[in-house]
C-alpha cells in the first residue's frame, strides 16, 4: 500500500459539489478581487475565531511581516521567537529589519515560557508565538510576560486553525493572530491565501490599507503598502471549507487518537499535549533517535514522511548573517535531527491508518 505523507485531493472530493458550485458562482459573478466573498469570509472567520475583526490577505507570510510593520517594529528592534519555528515566521520579522532572538522550545514543541525573560533586553519589542503542528501553546505565562514588559504579542496560527488554550482560540491572545490558508493547512484554500484576526479596530484598518497599496480611498495613498489581497475565488472556497472545519479537525483528532493509542514502540516518542490545550493535528510529529533509518524503513514500505523542519532557521544559509553558531540552541537542533511527521490528512482510510501503525510497531 502506497501512502503519501499528505494529500489534498481527499479533502476536496469530500465536499466536491459545494466547492465546484462556489467556484462557478464566483467565476460567473464578474467580480474577482475584494468583493462580497472576501468580506463575508472575513466576518465568518472573525466570528469563528472569536475576534472583532479579520482581514483577508494573500498569504501567511504577508500576515506576519505586515503585522510587525503595522506594530511599528523594525530596525534595531528584537523579537523573541522559538528556535524550531518555520522559516516564514523568522522572515516575517527580518523583512522589517528587526532581529529575531531565538528561544528554545519546550517538550510540546512550543516556545518555552520559562526561558523568555532571560532573553528580554531594552531592544525587545515583541514575542512571536508559533502554535506549531496544530498544538496550542500555553498562553497564560506568555501573556503575563508581555504585560509585565510591555511587549507586543503576535501569534502565528498558520498550523492551528481551531486549536484552543483554556477554551479560547489561538489568535485571540495577543495584538494580532496570523493565519495562512496554503492548501495543506487545516483551513486550506486552492492556492495561496492568508488573514489576520484582531480586536483592535485601528490595526484592522491598517491591514486593509497596507494590503491595497497603502490606499484607503482609491488612488489616494497614505503609506507605502503592498499588494496582498485575498482573491474572491479563494475566499469563496474558504467559506465552504470553514463551514466544515470543525468536522475536518475532528477527523484528524480521531486519526491522532488512534496513533497515540496504538503506536507502541520504545524507539518512538509520541507527541503529548500540554494541560488545558487542544491540538488540531496539522501534523502528527513523532521523535526517533534513529530517525534517518526509520525514514528509509518506511520508504521501503511506501509510507511517505516529512521532516518539519530539517534545518532550524538559525542554521539556514539565509540567516548565516546573524552569525549564530551550531550548538547554540541544543534542544532546537536535536529536534531537527529527530522529528518526523507521519501521514496525517483528511480522508485517510482505516486501512491506511492500520498500515502505518503496524509498520511503526514493527520498526
Ligand atoms: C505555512 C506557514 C507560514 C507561511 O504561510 P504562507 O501562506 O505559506 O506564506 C507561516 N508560519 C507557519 C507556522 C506556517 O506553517
Amino acid at each position: 500500500m502506497k501512502i503519501m505523507p499528505n494529500r489534498m485531493d481527499r479533502g476536496f472530493y469530500k465536499y466536491q459539489k459545494e466547492f465546484e458550485q462556489k467556484a462557478l458562482d464566483v467565476l460567473r459573478s464578474g467580480w474577482y478581487v475584494l468583493g462580497n466573498e472576501v468580506s463575508s469570509f472575513e466576518d465568518e472567520f472573525a466570528k469563528y475565531v472569536g475576534t472583532k475583526y479579520s482581514v483577508g490577505l494573500a498569504s501567511g507570510l504577508d500576515a506576519l511581516w505586515l503585522a510587525f510593520r503595522i506594530l511599528g517594529i523594525g530596525k534595531g528592534d528584537e523579537v523573541l521567537v522559538q528556535g524550531n519555528a518555520y522559516i516564514a515566521c523568522v522572515m516575517g520579522i527580518t523583512i522589517n529589519g528587526a532581529t529575531p532572538i531565538f528561544v528554545e522550545p519546550n517538550e510540546h514543541f512550543g516556545i518555552d515560557a520559562d526561558k523568555l525573560e532571560e532573553k528580554i533586553t531594552d531592544k525587545t519589542k515583541a514575542i512571536l508565538v508559533v502554535h506549531l503542528y496544530g498544538m496550542a501553546s500555553n498562553m497564560e505565562k506568555i501573556v503575563s510576560i508581555c504585560k509585565r514588559h510591555n511587549l507586543k504579542l503576535v501569534e502565528d496560527c498558520a498550523q492551528s486553525h481551531g486549536a484552543c488554550y483554556n477554551g479560547k482560540m489561538t489568535g485571540t491572545f495577543g495584538d494580532i493572530g496570523c493565519f495562512s490558508f496554503y492548501p495543506s493547512k487545516n483551513l486550506g484554500a486552492f492556492g495561496d491565501g492568508g488573514a489576520i484576526v484582531t480586536n483592535n479596530e485601528e490595526i484592522a484598518k491598517d491591514f486593509k490599507i497596507y494590503r491595497n497599496y497603502g490606499s484607503e480611498k482609491r488612488y489616494y495613498n497614505k503609506v507605502v503598502g503592498t499588494n496582498s489581497r485575498l482573491d474572491e475565488i479563494q475566499a469563496g472556497l474558504l467559506r465552504v471549507r470553514l463551514n466544515h472545519l470543525d468536522e475536518l479537525n475532528e477527523e484528524r483528532k480521531q486519526i491522532a487518537d488512534r496513533y497515540t493509542k496504538e503506536i507502541k514502540n520504545p524507539k518512538i516518542l509520541l507527541p503529548a499535549l500540554e494541560n488545558n490545550t487542544t491540538c488540531v493535528w496539522h501534523q502528527y510529529v513523532i521523535r526517533c533517535e534513529e530517525r534517518d533509518r526509520l525514514i528509509e524503513y518506511l520508504n521501503n514500505k511506501e509510507i511517505g514522511t516529512i521532516i518539519h523542519y530539517p534545518i532550524p532557521p538559525h542554521l539556514s544559509e539565509a540567516y548565516s548573517y546573524l552569525g549564530i553558531k551550531e550548538g547554540s540552541l541544543p534542544i532546537t537542533e536535536h529536534l531537527a535531527k529527530t522529528v518526523l511527521s507521519i501521514p496525517m490528512y483528511n480522508g485517510m482510510t482505516k486501512e491506511e491508518q492500520d498500515y502505518v501503525i503496524s509498520a511503526l510497531n514493527n520498526f
